[in-house]
Order: structure tokens, then C-alpha cells, then sequence
């Protein structure tokens, strides 16, 4: 029984959230992807210059880079 690593934890690949289940709730893709490195929380997305860069407008875990 191999503990679950950052390995199963997936991203969208369409807006880079942290996916919990088989797609993503914030666009609504099933584009995932589990390479992924850089984590990101987003607290106030307004109010953040990463969250305006990569398009982000809901709090919430995001990925820095999706492979
Ligand atoms: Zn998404």
C-alpha cells in the first residue's frame, strides 16, 4: 500500500485549479493533468498580481505549471 503522493493529485490543464475528482469545478473541463509542479493558494484573486497573470478570478489551489 503506497501512500498517496503529489503524484495522484490532479490539475486542470484549462485554468490550473486543484481538481478533486474527475473535473474541474471551476471551468468545468476534464482536461487534467497529474504533472504538474509550483503549488499556488489564492486567497484574494483581486488583489493578487499571480492570480491576474494566469486569468485566475476564484480563490482557491492552483498549479504554477502543467505539463
Ligand atoms: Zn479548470
Amino acid at each position: 500500500m503506497a501512500p498517496r503522493n503529489k503524484k495522484s493529485i490532479k490539475v486542470c490543464r484549462n485554468c490550473h485549479h486543484v481538481v478533486d475528482g474527475e473535473s474541474c469545478v471551476t471551468c468545468g473541463s476534464s482536461n487534467l493533468s497529474d504533472d504538474w509542479g509550483g503549488y499556488l493558494y489564492i486567497v484574494d484573486p483581486k488583489n493578487s498580481d499571480i492570480a491576474k497573470k494566469m486569468n485566475i478570478d476564484m480563490p482557491g489551489r492552483y498549479a504554477l505549471k502543467v505539463r
